[in-house]
């Protein structure tokens, strides 16, 4: 298969997101008119999720193209827990996902999914398949794992078990730089946390306990993000969802 435009593509993912961090991401996002792929945690509890963000969440899908994709409720090794609560806690957070999106008035389908820490085995997919999942998400030292840098490889890969090009590990702007210049097919994992740094009440709490490291580590992420992105974009690439990466490929 051939990229047929020559375009390098980029897809963002974000893990671990939830209503107390979203507005963070969609700022920092917007700014660069960058469409990025969410990853939803805790979406069964009205604590870090109210009607406002759910909103915020169909607004994002319609208007700027984005992507939101589950990432089970409680965030447990999905491979260590029994069966059944394995289950509940992957089709429980695709339900929910799609019913509180229902409830703002979107009829959204999920079709990508992040293992928690990357983990999981023949069951945990056989599960996601019969919930119709395109994309299950996993992460470097997960098993099975495997780096995409080309989408020619993209079909021999098995989607799910489908890993990513970068983590943004180590924090060093020419060697994030150089990854993207050799994949063509650019999928870049990143955490809620980071952004979260830019609330006023991390910045309050962190100063109040006099433990600023997770705050200052985080902005310096974020400065080399930025200038990562402006190089991404200074190259021409397009950035495109799972749920388009999808239609690239069945439509090659
Ligand atoms: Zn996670």
């Amino acid at each position: 298969m051939r990229n047929k435009t020559n375009t390098r593509l980029c897809i963002i993912r974000i893990d671990d997101v939830d209503g107390t961090n979203l507005r963070q991401i969609v700022n920092f996002f917007s700014k660069f008119k960058i469409k990025v792929c969410l990853f939803l945690v805790h979406t069964n509890s009205p604590r870090f999720w109210g009607r406002g963000d759910w909103l915020l969440l169909k607004k994002m899908i319609l208007e700027h193209g984005w992507e939101v994709g589950g990432h089970t409720r409680l965030h447990k090794p999905l491979i260590l827990l029994p069966e059944k609560k394995a289950r509940e806690e992957i089709i429980g957070n695709i339900k929910d996902i799609e019913e509180r999106l229902n409830e703002v008035g979107l009829t959204y389908k999920v079709t990508s999914f992040a293992y928690p820490c990357g983990d999981h085995n023949l069951t945990i997919k056989e599960i996601l398949r019969k919930c119709g999942i395109t994309f299950g998400l996993t992460y470097p030292d997960a098993p099975d794992y495997k780096s995409v840098e080309d989408l020619k490889e993209v079909n021999e890969l098995p989607l799910l078990s489908f890993g990513v090009t970068h983590t943004g590990k180590p924090m060093n702007l020419n060697l994030w730089n150089q990854r993207f210049m050799k994949s063509n097919l650019y999928i870049f994992a990143l955490h809620s946390d980071t952004f979260a740094a830019l609330k006023a009440r991390t910045l309050l709490n962190a100063l109040k306990n006099l433990n600023m490291e997770h705050v200052i580590r985080s902005i310096k992420f974020l400065r080399i993000l930025e200038e990562h992105l402006r190089f991404v974009f200074y190259h021409g690439a397009k950035f495109i969802t799972f749920k388009e990466l999808s239609k690239l490929l069945s439509n090659s």
